[in-house]
Formats: C-alpha cells, structure tokens, sequence
C-alpha cells in the first residue's frame, strides 16, 4: 500500500502529500507568481508616487 493517488492529475505512484511531483511542482510554481502578483501590486500601491522619481534618476 505504498501507492497514492495524486489528487490534481489522479496518477498512480509514490509521492508525498498527495500530489505527484509534476503537479507539485506546477502548484508551486503558480503559487509563487501569484505571490509576486500580489507584491507587485503592493509595491504599486505603496509606491505610487516614487516610481517616476526613481526612473528619472536612473537615466
Ligand atoms: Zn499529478
């Protein structure tokens, strides 16, 4: 009874926490960017005013 079912593709085979590694993998990767989505959003709300600033002293 080594074999689980993974619960996002329903694959066969031994894994960890229910999801095959593929999948894992794919769950973390879109976890990731919507956690950047999210800090990205933030960062635009927070800095809303000193993005132009900060662009004209770069050039
Ligand atoms: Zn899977």
């Amino acid at each position: 009874m080594d074999k689980n079912r993974c619960m996002a593709c329903a694959k066969e085979g031994a894994f960890e926490g229910g999801i095959c590694d593929p999948c894992k993998a794919l769950i973390r990767g879109e976890a990731l960017e919507k956690q950047h989505q999210i800090k990205k959003d933030a960062d635009r709300s927070l800095h809303k005013e000193g993005t132009d600033i900060e662009r004209k002293r770069d050039r």
